[in-house]
């Protein structure tokens, strides 16, 4: 709201009370709905890990216009039609490592305290009812209008309304709080009339309703600044006379090689689009995480690559740490590049979640360890410090522990049952129909193969497996497999 960066801390609540816009359940996510998610999920994860307690309230909105209209067109009710989307809304989140809320009210359940809020409004003139029985917000009675945004509404014509939430980029227009239903559209019967809530008294209720009429912090992706939250903001402050939110986060877009992400533009990607063609769900999250929340970033197929390169890195590390037999004696230099990148680390996170920085410290940790376990000059006990750091660091980035092949092979399984198969890449269909068993008896078998010299047999497995996806790594700690 200020405009600067101020210290966040809960007031008034043992635990930090956080309100972040959720999805509209009518279709799948995309990569940068899933961006804003992601940067919510780190804040909270870094909150815990400084020992903060968090209350985060997302919505799911499962019903509005277009829900209404793709239901309608589907023929079915729409919670029928919502609750396919809602679930693989859940399924995506836990693909990407998104923690759950402690709360996920869903717009249907709260009508009443809609109702209830609308009906305040009403009370002091702020709510009307216009002829067709709808229900709107007089911008003209709030004049701090456009404080979030900085959008300077001069000349508010009192009275002119939107009622849908396609706005003038500039304009205020008198918002709908509640809609009359139109013929053969479902609708909720109150003491407003038939109809159904408008998008932006939802969040305001069901903030206020869980959260309380004043709250730590609300969060949502960028888009959504105006008017979704110069709206919320609107309807809460005139009805409870409190300041509504006490911290803003917007999350920034995200442009995809360079372009803003359309179906036009053949460049709009869902969650389960980059699984089908192979990509990792941790690349994935590190790559939308890894440019920090303020900066819109470019999403490109080459970063997505350079992720995966780099958690595998730092997975190949930890094992490292992890396998020890390392020096009795700590090195006194690795000791304090240690101590060095968690405090970095933290300092870096604790500046308005810088994750970029927050990554960089880890990865020079990395470098200096490995250098010094190759000259055999790493101790046990940096062994131990240094995956303290690890665990550290992966209580927020959440790349560490490998569940690409389980995340992949559901994304393959719900393409199946969808009949949408043919959207999988050739090699990632390959790839996963070869089981762990299968991959470690041709393992075995190439091993055989060598003992007894018969080595044309032993290259074709080789082969074999890489075709599939599977690769090979002869070590002198014996045969390791991976999958690409
Ligand atoms: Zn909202």
């Amino acid at each position: 709201m200020t405009g600067k960066i101020e210290p966040l801390e809960p007031v008034g609540a043992a635990a930090l009370r956080m309100y972040a816009c959720g999805p509209t359940v009518y279709d799948y996510g995309h990569i940068g709905n899933f961006r804003t998610f992601l940067h919510v999920d780190v804040l909270r994860r870094f909150l815990r890990l400084q020992g903060v307690a968090v209350n985060h309230v997302m919505n799911i909105t499962d019903v509005d216009d277009k829900i209404i209209r793709n239901a309608t067109a589907a023929d079915k009710p729409i919670k029928e039609y919502t609750e396919r989307f809602e679930r693989a809304f859940f399924e995506d989140l836990d693909a990407l490592g998104i923690e759950r809320p402690e709360h996920v009210p869903r717009a249907t359940e709260h009508i009443p305290e809609m109702v209830t809020l609308i009906e305040r409004l009403a009370a002091k003139d702020i709510a009307y009812k216009a002829e067709d029985g709808s229900w709107y917000f007089r911008i003209a009675k709030y004049p701090e209008y456009g404080k979030l945004s900085k959008k300077d509404f001069d000349g508010i014509e009192d009275g002119a309304r939107v009622d849908v939430d396609e706005y003038e980029k500039d304009a205020a227009r008198d918002f709908a709080l509640w809609k009359a239903v139109k013929p053969g559209e479902p609708g909720w019967d109150t003491a407003l009339g038939t109809g159904r809530p408008g998008w932006h008294i939802e969040c305001s209720a069901m903030a206020g309703s869980l959260l309380g009429e004043s709250f730590d912090l609300h969060a949502g992706g960028e888009d959504l600044m105006f008017p979704h939250h110069e709206n919320e903001i609107a309807q809460s402050e005139s009805a409870t006379g409190k300041t509504f939110a006490r911290h803003w986060m917007h999350v920034r877009f995200l442009l995809v090689e360079g372009k803003k992400m359309s179906k036009s533009e053949g460049n709009f990607y869902t969650l389960r689009d980059l699984l089908l063609k192979g990509h990792r769900a941790s690349a994935i999250r590190y790559l939308l995480i890894s440019v920090p929340y303020r900066h819109q970033m470019n999403f490109t197929f080459e970063a997505l690559a350079a992720a995966a390169n780099t958690i595998d890195r730092w997975r190949t590390f930890q094992q490292r740490m992890l396998r020890g037999g390392f020096a009795a004696e700590a090195n006194a230099s690795v000791r304090t590049a240690t101590e060095k990148a968690a405090k970095e680390f933290t300092a870096a996170l604790e500046n308005d979640l810088n994750t970029a920085e927050a990554a960089a410290a880890i990865s020079e940790m990395v470098r200096a360890a490995n250098t010094s376990a190759d000259a055999g000059t790493l101790g046990d006990e940096n062994a131990a410090e240094i995956l303290r750091v690890l665990t550290m660091f992966d209580e927020v980035f959440a790349v560490l522990v490998d569940r690409d092949q389980e995340m992949t092979a559901a994304a393959l399984k719900w393409a199946e049952a969808e009949g949408r198969i043919g959207e999988a890449s050739p090699e990632v269909v390959a790839r996963m129909g070869l089981s762990d068993e299968e991959i470690e008896a041709l393992v075995a078998e190439r091993t055989q193969a060598k003992k007894t010299r018969n080595f044309a047999r032993a290259d074709g497995i080789r082969a074999e497996l890489l075709a599939k996806g599977v690769i090979i790594e002869d070590s002198k700690d014996g045969v390791r497999w991976k999958r690409k």
